[in-house]
C-alpha cells in the first residue's frame, strides 16, 4: 500500500522533526502547510491527547488523507506544571520563542538548579479520512531549565531545555541527538511499527 500520510501541523520545526523521524517508512509524507486554505484549528482540549486527537480528525477530514497530529509542551515542576497545554501561546498568541523563553526565566527567577526540573510531553494521534482514530502514543523527555537560552538548533522552548544526561541544552546538542530522545522522538517510535503493518499489503 502506497500510503499518503499528512503530518498535521503548520509548525515548520515540528514538520521538519517529523520528516526526519520518519524517513525510514516507505510512505509519501504531506504536511498540513500545503493546504494554505485549510485553517489551524482551536485546541480547546483538556489533555495533550485531546488535543492531538481534535487535530488529526480535523486534518484529516478536510484533507482527506491518514493524519498524524501531535500535541506537545513543556512542564515546569516548579511553576505547577506551567506552560504546558498552552506553551504555544504561553506570552501571547503572537508571542516570538523569545519572548515566550523570557516569561518562563523570568517566572523561575532564581529557583536553584534541584528545582528546575521540567519535562517534554508529545501525545500523538493518527486518524483516518473519516475521522476514525487509527492509533494513540505518548512520549515524555525529562530534563530541567537552564538558567538562560544557548544554541539555535531546534524550536520553541530548546534553548532552555537540557534534557537528561545532558549538560547542554537541545538547542546546543544536534538535530540527530535530539531525534534520539526527544519526547516527540519516543512517541514516533511507538508509532512508527503501526505504520509499518498499516502499509503492509
Ligand atoms: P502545539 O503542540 O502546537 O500546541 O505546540 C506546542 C508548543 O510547545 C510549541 O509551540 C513549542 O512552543 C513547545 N514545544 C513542543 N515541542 C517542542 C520541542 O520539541 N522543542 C521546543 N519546544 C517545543
Amino acid at each position: 500500500m502506497n500510503l499518503e500520510l499528512l503530518i498535521a501541523t503548520k509548525n515548520v520545526g515540528k514538520i521538519k522533526e517529523f520528516k526526519q523521524l520518519l524517513a525510514d517508512l516507505p510512505i509519501t509524507l504531506r504536511s498540513a502547510d500545503e493546504f494554505e486554505n485549510v485553517i489551524e484549528p482551536a485546541e480547546t482540549g483538556h489533555t495533550f491527547a485531546d488535543n492531538a486527537i481534535l487535530k488529526a480528525r480535523y486534518y484529516a477530514e478536510k484533507t482527506g488523507f491518514v493524519a498524524l497530529a501531535d500535541d506537545s509542551g513543556l512542564m515546569v515542576e516548579a511553576l505547577g506544571g506551567a506552560p504546558g497545554l498552552f506553551s504555544a501561546r504561553y506570552a501571547g498568541a503572537d508571542a516570538t520563542n523569545d519572548q515566550k523563553i523570557v516569561k518562563l526565566l523570568n517566572a523561575l527567577g532564581q529557583t536553584p538548579d534541584s528545582a528546575r526540573v521540567a519535562g517534554f510531553v508529545c501525545s500523538m494521534a493518527v486518524a483516518d479520512k473519516n475521522g476514525k482514530i487509527l492509533h494513540l502514543a505518548e512520549g515524555l523527555c525529562r530534563g530541567k531549565i537552564a538558567w538562560r537560552a544557548e544554541g539555535n538548533h531546534g524550536f520553541g522552548y530548546d534553548p532552555i531545555f537540557i534534557p537528561e544526561g545532558f549538560s547542554e541544552s537541545f538547542g546546543q546538542l544536534s538535530d540527530e541527538i535530539k531525534s534520539k530522545i526527544s519526547h516527540r522522538a519516543l512517541a514516533v517510535n511507538k508509532i512508527i511499527e503501526f505504520f509499518r503493518v498499516f502499509i503492509t499489503p
